[in-house]
């Protein structure tokens, strides 16, 4: 099985652009379409064709571009079937738990609900590759614009059960602002504060902080971590749920 290519850029303020390019086939992929020139200026650094769009989620920053790469490009769009009315554009739809064929890849629909309904993670499971779009960030989560506390902590629950190598990926780089709020409710993590001198180094060369793993982020990301004792602690929620601990551990951080 030949290797994918990844290639992550800064789009918008704060949005991340990634293709992902199978050299063997040829084909490229945009993982969501923030905004369609700096996709295209990617695609002219590295000599690449956009075949496919695939869609985490609806929201505009990350739509944005697809019906102006289709047109240039002819790119196939797909996205969540259960979500495919608010996918501009979309060509081709995907039952979650079920998979696309990307070149010679297969690409896993995870449902992955919370920020939004439709919300879906992209996992190549062979490469170890996984696009998280807004559900999991790097020290973080999405807001919960549509789905239940609940929903979110299954969502998260399902993706740290891939394995700790998994390269992820994710919509944004919110990374310096998550590590503040992460080491304010599990500050003994000696970890999490390693990580955090190591976000500010990259963020002071105006690097990023992405990719990550899914080991990384079970070891140091708050909204993994709500069934740890530490963080319970420190939160006073010894006896409490995962998911109550999990829902206190938004709430703050919409209030940091
Ligand atoms: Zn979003």
């Amino acid at each position: 099985m030949s290797n994918l290519e990844v290639y992550q850029f800064n789009c918008r303020s704060d949005n991340f652009g990634v293709l992902v390019h199978d050299p063997e086939i040829g084909v490229t992929a945009s993982i969501d379409a923030p905004n369609a020139d700096a996709i295209n200026q990617a695609l002219a650094e590295k000599g690449w064709t956009l075949s496919h769009i695939l869609l985490t989620h609806h929201h505009f920053d990350h739509v944005e571009g697809n019906e102006a790469l289709k047109q240039k490009w002819g790119a196939i769009i797909v996205g969540n079937e259960a979500d495919a009315k608010r996918l501009p554009g979309i060509d081709l739809t995907v039952k979650c738990g079920s998979s696309f064929q990307f070149g010679m890849h297969e690409v896993k629909f995870i449902d992955t609900p919370g920020h939004t309904i439709g919300h879906v993670a992209l996992y190549f499971a062979e490469q170890n590759l996984l696009f998280t779009g807004d559900t999991l960030f790097a020290l973080g989560c999405g807001r919960l614009f549509e789905g239940s506390a609940e929903q979110m902590w299954q969502s998260l629950t399902a993706l740290a059960a891939l394995p700790d190598e998994t390269v992820v990926y994710c919509g944004h780089e919110y990374t310096k602002a998550n590590a503040a709020f992460a080491l304010s409710v599990d500050p003994d993590n000696v970890q999490l504060q390693d990580r955090a001198k190591e976000i500010d180094e990259l963020r002071a060369k105006n690097l990023p902080t992405l990719p990550t793993s899914i080991g990384a982020e079970k070891a140091i990301n708050p909204f993994l971590r709500a069934g740890e004792s530490g963080i319970r602690a420190a939160l006073n929620m010894a006896g409490a749920s995962d998911v109550a601990v999990f829902t206190e551990i938004r709430r703050l951080k919409d209030n940091f």
